[in-house]
């Protein structure tokens, strides 16, 4: 039986007991495979790190897309960075009062192969009405666009090749820049246990450009070691001090049904642990 090793750290990991694959290249950006595995279904990887499985996809895509849009309260323009197998386009559409979404991906050829072969991600997403697919690399484009948005949602792989520069203080700069009065940025930044130090490079990147930045988590059991954190940057200090009174108000006004998200884990999920606090300050 072949495996899937996972690479993201040199002296541990993850492996996946690949039952079938269903695709493997390399695109113009990256390697790509989308493979099928008895426990976590459809898998996709690129450069050697699980980028999203169709178990337990829910949970990242749920808190990364109904956090900042229900914490907003009016989102109507949404930004996407990366995203490519549409699982976060899915959920930020299911929001009916969202009129607009841009998503901005480096790599054609995830979305059309996980299109293909990752059909329950995007479920559809791509062809909405509302969805604005870009393809460019996400730190060009926010310095570079006309658009502005409410929230911003950077659905990167993580700080290896093209993903690298969706990390920097030229891409968060320009996300403030696409940011309307009111808005909020959120990334995907890293599992804490072992990534610790995304989590305290990008504060310092975003302390210098928001007057509020913090941090909230989950934890995903296929981005292995514990909570991924997930930074969060804006100019209204009030958005995460939302009360459970109107999270919950918002929740059941959206009509959205979840299966990780709810108003309580949306709040709880901004207590950090000590020692993410103080890899922080
Ligand atoms: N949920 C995953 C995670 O947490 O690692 C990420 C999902 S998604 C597959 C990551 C996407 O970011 C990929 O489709 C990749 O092509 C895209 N990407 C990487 N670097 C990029 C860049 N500079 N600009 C735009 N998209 C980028």
């Amino acid at each position: 039986m072949r495996e899937f090793r996972e690479t993201l750290y040199p002296h541990w990991g993850q492996f996946f007991s690949i039952d079938e694959v269903l695709f493997e290249h390399k695109t113009e950006h990256q390697y790509l495979v989308i493979f099928k595995n008895a426990e976590y279904g459809r898998v996709m990887a690129l450069d050697g790190i699980i980028q999203t499985t169709e178990r337990d996809e829910f949970i990242y895509h749920e808190m990364l897309a109904h956090v900042p849009i229900l914490a907003h309260g009016h989102a109507r323009r949404v930004l996407i960075v990366g995203g490519g197998d549409g699982g976060m386009l899915r959920e930020v559409l299911r929001h009916k009062s969202v009129e607009h979404v841009t998503q901005v991906e480096i790599d054609k050829q995830v979305i059309e192969m996980c299109k293909h072969y990752l059909p329950n991600h995007s479920q559809g997403a791509f062809d909405d009405a509302r969805a604005n697919i870009v393809i460019d690399d996400g730190v060009e484009y926010v310095n570079n666009s006309d658009d502005t948005f409410d929230v911003v949602i950077s659905d990167s792989t993580d700080p290896i090749g093209p993903g690298e520069a969706l990390y920097t203080s030229r891409f968060y700069s320009g996300c403030k820049r696409c940011l309307r009065e009111g808005g909020v940025l959120v990334t995907q930044n890293g599992c804490t246990f072992g990534q610790l130090d995304e989590v305290t490079t990008t504060a310092k990147r975003l302390q210098s450009l928001f007057a509020d930045y913090t941090f909230y988590s989950a934890a995903i059991p296929t981005y292995i070691g514990g909570i991924m954190a997930f930074a969060w940057a804006t100019n209204d200090s009030s958005l995460r001090k939302t009360s459970i009174e109107v999270l919950r108000k918002r929740y059941a006004k959206s009509g959205i049904t979840t299966r990780y998200y709810t108003p309580g884990v949306h709040q709880a999920a901004f207590a950090l642990p000590q020692y993410v606090i103080e890899a922080i300050e």
